[in-house]
């Protein structure tokens, strides 16, 4: 027999609440969260369409883990811990198999962070996953794109462009051993402990989705600052660093996306505070624009990254 909206609802994503900010969760008009005195709600959203963020090959259980990871990532990029999400699901059929598959590989990521999922809804339509996710931080203590101070150093966590190297290995570009980049392709994991550990000391913050030119260039616009990176400075993936060399495409790790890695500025003062992995790559500086010093050489780095809208 066909299953229904309302018992999809309920055999795949009805859970018993685990986390203590949870009141009221799936099957009410609304869902009740509740927040601490003395905390902020933070709130984001993300949406994935087929042949636009995944392909249709794409494996269910990794899509859900993914639309959660790229959702808890924004939360990470502010210094929040994540509580709760709700989840709309736009479906062409439903096929229960795949269902179990992506709630398997959404909660088992919920899991690890004793998130609930609150609510949601459920349509036919184009294949389309939206997560809105929801996170606790202190008043006041939230990491910002806009508070970068001229001689901040400049770190990312994790190393950058696997993702965008997956994608390639993906569209058919050979690599010798693709399963660790391929990894990080289908199941980025969002930097949330770190950006936990973050406030306090980091000054400004993003997460890397667009690619780390185009949203530390983010960081820039909205501190009115601008940046020096160091190309040899940048951590590369053994992988990375033999595609660079092979291709001379040296540009990957500043303007691929999906790394879901954390960018972020500290100031020098602040600098043994840390404690997490990451590598220095860069400094804030008065004037505008991003330069990158590349072998001794210091040149403009144009923007770049991507754009749903841009017309080809
Ligand atoms: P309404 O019509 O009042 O908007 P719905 O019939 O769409 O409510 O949903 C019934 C309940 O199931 C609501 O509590 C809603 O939040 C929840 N829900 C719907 N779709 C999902 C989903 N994909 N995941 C989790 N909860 C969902
Ligand atoms: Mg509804």
């Amino acid at each position: 027999m066909a299953v229904s909206e309302f018992s999809l609802i309920k055999q795949f994503f009805t859970r018993p609440a685990k986390n203590k900010h949870t009141r009221l969760s799936v099957g009410d008009d609304c869902a009740l969260l509740s927040v601490p005195m003395g905390y902020e709600l933070a709130i984001t959203t993300d949406t994935m369409v087929e042949n636009v963020h995944f392909f249709p090959d794409v494996s269910p259980e990794d899509l859900g883990h993914k639309l959660l990871a790229v959702n808890l990532s924004d939360l990470a990029s502010m210094g929040a811990t994540p509580t709760t999400v709700t989840l709309a699901l736009t479906l062409p059929s439903i096929n229960e198999q795949w269902l179990k598959a992506f709630s398997t590989g959404l909660f088992a990521l919920a899991d690890q962070h004793n998130i609930d999922l609150i609510g949601g809804d459920t349509t036919a339509g184009p294949l389309t996953l939206t997560i809105q996710a929801m996170g606790l931080v202190k008043s006041g203590q939230a990491l910002q794109r806009s508070n970068a101070k001229v001689g901040d150093l400049i770190y990312v966590t994790g190393t950058l462009g696997d993702a965008g190297l997956g994608l390639k290995v993906k569209q058919g570009f050979q690599i010798e051993k693709p399963e660790s980049i391929l990894n990080k392709f289908n199941k980025p994991l969002p930097k949330v402990k770190e950006g936990q550990q973050l406030q306090n000391i980091a000054n400004a913050c993003v997460d890397i989705s667009d690619g780390l030119a185009a949203d530390l260039g983010h960081i820039l616009d909205m501190s009115a600052v601008g940046a020096v990176l160091n190309y040899e400075q940048l951590p590369l993936s053994e992988e990375v660093e033999q595609y660079v060399q092979s291709t001379e495409d040296w540009k990957l790790p500043l303007v691929a996306g999906e790394d879901y890695e954390l960018c972020f500025t500290v100031s020098p003062e602040k600098a043994n505070e840390l404690d997490i992995g990451c590598t220095c790559i860069g400094v804030i500086e008065e004037e505008l624009g991003l330069r990158l010093n590349k072998y001794g050489k210091t040149s403009h780095f144009k923007k770049q990254g991507f754009d749903h809208f841009k017309e080809v």
